[in-house]
């Protein structure tokens, strides 16, 4: 396994190897769910490459940058566990030197949900996944639905800039009790993880009533507002039931729905979802 820091040791190094190359962007903290994303990449590709980078642009100034959880040796020895060809671990210093200057804005999908609460969070992983994608040149890019939106804005990006890159989208793994595996589950305690189960249970008994006929989007974010709200310390951002690929609020689920929802947990952010499609 090659770890590498510089744009220019990452380019020599892709350069040298043979066939499909899979890519998977992560902020480290690695867990199952990006361990699921390496795995599927091997399924799929002659060769991986894993970025670990914690994108400062991605931050706004009052979240977490600096207490994202961090463990970098940890990493390093899961993913050359996993068979990893290639590791780039490069400094902010190294993707935003002196006079960078430049960010992209995926538009309309990039602007509800996330991106509301989130202002400039989009256009920084949108400018990031694309010098990623031309640092690396891989043949297929991985993303997890855990973060069903960032897939919807990288997919508009890839498809409106041309830019020669299969983006797949893999499924989201959740802990033994349902709560999506997440690196700022770390700053849950134990209670905290357990109230946040109610964001899976929620998504669960939205998906059931679909399943028993319900079409009325309302009726669906009603419901889960209300077991929501069980938990009094819960604080809501958004209950969304909206069109998985532009992000539109539905009136009526029809074919496929995009239920989504954010939650601050104490101090913590937590953001889970899932799709429903017609039988
Ligand atoms: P992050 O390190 O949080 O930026 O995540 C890197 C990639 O892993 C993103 O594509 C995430 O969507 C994906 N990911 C994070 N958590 C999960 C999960 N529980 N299941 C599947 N993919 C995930």
């Amino acid at each position: 396994m090659q770890i590498v820091s510089t744009i220019a040791a990452a380019r020599e190094t892709r350069a040298r190897l043979d066939g499909t190359l899979g890519f998977v962007p992560t902020m480290g903290f690695l867990h199952e769910g990006h361990l699921s994303l390496v795995r599927r990449a091997q399924e799929e590709c002659d060769a991986v490459a894993v970025s670990i980078f914690v994108n400062p642009t991605q931050f706004a100034p009052d979240e977490d940058l600096n207490r994202y959880p961090r463990a970098l040796e940890r990493d390093l020895s899961l993913l050359r566990e996993a068979g990893v060809s290639l590791v780039f671990t490069p400094d902010a210093g190294e993707i935003y030197p002196p006079g960078f200057d430049t960010s992209i804005d995926v538009g309309e999908v990039s602007r509800p949900l996330e991106g509301a609460f989130r202002p400039g969070h989009f256009s920084g992983v949108a400018t990031v996944v694309a010098k990623l994608f031309n640092i690396i040149q891989p043949t297929k890019a991985f993303f997890g639905q855990k973060d069903a939106q960032q897939c919807a804005v990288i997919s508009k990006l890839v498809t409106d800039l041309n830019i020669p890159v299969e983006v797949v989208v893999c499924d989201i793994v959740r802990n033994e009790k349902g709560l999506a595996l997440s690196s700022r589950n770390s700053y849950l305690s134990k209670s905290e993880q357990e109230r946040a189960l109610l964001l899976h249970d929620s998504l669960g008994k939205a998906e059931g009533h679909i399943a028993a006929g319900e079409r009325n989007a309302s009726t669906i974010r009603a419901l889960i507002g209300d077991i929501l709200s069980k938990d009094a310390d819960f604080c809501v951002d958004y209950i969304s039931v909206a069109d998985p690929h532009t992000l539109t609020e539905l009136e009526n689920i029809d074919d496929e729905a995009l239920i989504s929802l954010a939650v601050r947990v104490g101090a913590t952010r937590l953001i889970d979802n899932v799709v429903v499609r017609k039988k």
